[in-house]
């Protein structure tokens, strides 16, 4: 890939960095224009960018391919596409890669993690002992998470991963689609409300679309009801977040492990306060071992792109 022009969106990891340097790559790091002028920085390189390198907070938007003549491939690091415009890159014939599979055991211990710290309350009990008030008297009961029955929004690689690990904690599994899979043993419900309403825990697995913006809304919150949790390891503008703080905030929803936020990395600070909901900072796929294999995919893409070979994990 010897003088190939390429965009990295974001500060990606030092091994990404490194490997496409010692493939003879001429990086373009948009993260360090300063904001406003970004879409200036791509058109006063678009002679020499014939990849973008995005990821699942800064992808390849309309404004940025119209920006860039000369681009031939948007390497996603990230299986979520929900920030490369899909529709743009077919019609331009702009090939679009993700990195699927690798990432689907890490998001699904996360999301089981997120489930059992809500519910046993982890991270407070965690305070509870470092701050001394052990010492004064015992913690307060809290919720199991065995045999609580699990409903996913999206069944897909992800959701299917979470419900086999929910599973061995002898969790009943529903879950909603587009369409039913053919898993005998999981619930369908042709609609979140109808799954929010015949589960304890919601978990959010689905890719963002037009269509699943705030699946998760006032309706499917008040379904769950105060003894239900919800647990957002997809992206974001999943949940309707004005209406799930205001429901954790009056008692209406019983909790929340959140991974992902409508506006990273602000977090509503009315969230702080609460007990009952766990927040971690977008790190479903944030382990070394995952990291480095999504690497892998961009630059397997990439080299197959540019050798004029099949791509491995094409989308476009
Ligand atoms: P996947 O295998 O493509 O699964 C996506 C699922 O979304 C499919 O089961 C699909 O089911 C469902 N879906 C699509 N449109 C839907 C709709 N309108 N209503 C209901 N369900 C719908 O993708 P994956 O690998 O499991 O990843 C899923 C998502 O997880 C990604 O898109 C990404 O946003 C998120 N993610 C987050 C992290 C993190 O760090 N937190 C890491 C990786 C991925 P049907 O086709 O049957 O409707």
């Amino acid at each position: 890939m010897e003088k190939i022009g390429v965009l990295v969106t974001h500060q990606p990891l030092p091994y990404l960095e490194q490997e496409l340097t010692r493939r003879g790559c001429r990086l373009f790091r948009l993260w360090e224009a300063p904001e406003t002028s970004r879409l200036e920085f791509c058109r006063e390189n678009s002679a020499a960018i014939r990849a973008v390198v995005g990821n699942s907070n800064f992808g390849a938007d309309a404004a940025t391919i119209d920006a860039l003549p000369k681009l031939e491939i948007v390497a996603s690091f990230s299986v979520g596409l929900d920030k490369v415009d899909l529709v743009k890159c077919k019609e331009r014939g702009i090939r679009v890669t993700n990195t699927p599979d690798v990432l689907t055991d890490d998001v699904a211990d996360l999301a089981i993690g997120l489930a059992i710290s809500v519910m046993r309350r982890i991270p407070s009990a965690d305070k509870y002992v470092r701050s001394g008030a052990w010492k004064k008297g015992e913690y307060t009961l809290t919720t199991r998470f065995s045999g609580k029955t699990v409903g996913i929004l999206g069944l897909g690689r992800i959701g299917l991963a979470i419900a086999k690990r929910a599973e061995a904690f002898d969790c009943p599994i529903s879950y909603y689609s587009r369409t039913e899979k053919p898993y005998p043993n999981y619930t369908y419900y042709s609609t979140p409300v109808d799954l929010a309403s015949n589960c304890d825990v919601l978990v959010v697995a689905c890719a963002l679309t037009e269509e699943t913006r705030h699946i998760v809304n006032r309706a499917v919150i008040d379904a769950l009801g105060p003894k239900g949790v919800v647990i957002n390891i997809g992206r974001g503008p999943h949940v309707d977040e004005p209406e799930l703080v205001a429901a954790l905030v009056e008692g209406r929803l019983g909790g929340a492990g959140l991974d992902v936020f409508e506006n990273e990395p602000h977090v509503p600070e009315e969230l702080f306060g609460l007990e009952n909901v766990v927040l971690v900072p977008h790190v479903g796929s944030a382990t070394i071992e995952t990291r480095t294999a999504m690497a892998d995919l961009v630059l397997g893409n990439l080299e197959a792109h540019f050798l004029n070979k099949p791509l491995l994990t094409p989308v476009v």
